[in-house]
């Protein structure tokens, strides 16, 4: 009792304290940054951390930094690493005929679905889930042996992969719009609007829940991410129409350079009239990153995390990080991106 309450102290001082600091730093870094997807990514891990149980969180609360810095490697790494883009998106309604719902028509499970298109076929349409799966097992593993750095690393691309799950627009063919005429849309949704009222949003989610079935529990986030597309498309159509298309862009200066944005009014509106949507999908997302930390470490056996704290992740890790990192900076990107 002592502890669980000392844990919540933790946790409101915590959050306290480490709410305006990474606010701060996001300004600062906003205009040095290439993407501003990265910004709903940092927020998701960092958050997720307050959702675990005391036994997980003083070491992940050690560790908040890297966990929030390093939600973004795995899109870095789409500019380093052949294979990487296939791990954020499923275009699932490439699958689909008219009027079908393409979530019965895909299997749940790897290998059936392997059998039923081909691994060359899912990989050119996309594999989040299984990936999401995958990355599952590793950390469990990871804490098995009670790898520090596989544990950091692992727990970091998992909440990345697990956020992308959530996103309806890494769930389609049109995935930036390019097919109706809405290109920008993916940046516009996962980035613009986060961007802007992300300081608005209530983080309240709970603590992090056991996933009996984690195959289940992805594709469920993918269905609820899928099925609201019509909205995301729909509304931004409406949205031009009712505000002109002499206001749906402005321009800003990011640096030492001017860009054109989907202008704050226009943002705004369409913010508005998705009534929610991506404030309920960002929870969603952090109390999915939480439970599938969760889940991998009771799946582990539990083992006790507090051996691990104080302890800092190796050299080897932090360079193989760096390396990423430079790839990324002078790198073309080996796939699908949405800038
Ligand atoms: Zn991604």
């Amino acid at each position: 009792m002592g502890n669980w309450l000392n844990y919540k102290k933790t946790i409101i001082l915590s959050t306290l304290i480490a709410l305006p600091l990474f606010l701060i730093g996001w300004n600062e870094k906003q205009s040095s940054i290439k993407r501003w997807g990265f910004f709903g990514h940092k927020r998701i891990n960092r958050i997720a951390v307050f959702t675990l149980p005391p036994e997980m969180f003083g070491f992940y609360k050690e560790h908040i930094e890297y966990l929030t810095e390093h939600a973004v490697d795995p899109d870095k790494r789409r500019y380093a690493v052949e294979g990487e883009a296939p791990r954020h998106y499923i275009d699932i309604d490439h699958y689909a005929k008219d009027g079908e719902n393409p979530f019965e028509i895909v299997p749940k499970r790897w290998n059936d679905a392997v059998q039923k298109f081909s691994e060359d076929t899912l990989q050119t349409y996309g594999i989040v889930p299984w990936h999401v799966l995958l990355m599952k097992k590793k950390l469990q593993r990871a804490f098995e042996a009670k790898n520090i750095d596989l544990i950091l690393k692992y727990s970091a691309d998992i909440g990345h992969y697990i956020g992308d799950a959530h996103v309806p627009l890494h769930t389609t063919e049109n995935y930036n719009g390019q097919l109706t005429n809405q290109k920008g849309i993916h940046g516009l949704w996962e980035s613009r609007l986060v961007e802007i009222n992300a300081e608005n949003y209530d983080y309240f989610v709970g603590k992090s829940k056991y996933i009996k079935n984690t195959n289940e529990h992805i594709w469920k986030a993918l269905q609820t991410a899928h099925f609201a597309l019509d909205s995301v498309f729909r509304f931004e159509i409406e949205v031009t129409k009712d505000l002109g298309t002499d206001k749906k862009y402005s321009f800003e200066k990011r640096g030492n350079t001017t860009v054109r944005v989907y202008s704050y009014e226009f943002s705004q509106e369409y913010h508005r009239r998705l009534n929610g949507m991506v404030e309920r999908i960002l929870k969603n997302a952090i109390a999915s990153v939480g439970s599938f930390w969760y889940t991998a470490w009771v799946d582990a056996g539990q083992p006790d995390l507090s051996d691990l704290q104080n302890k800092k992740p190796s050299e080897k890790l932090l360079e193989e990080l760096k390396s990423i990192d430079e790839e990324y900076l002078s790198g073309k990107a080996k796939g699908r991106i949405c800038e």
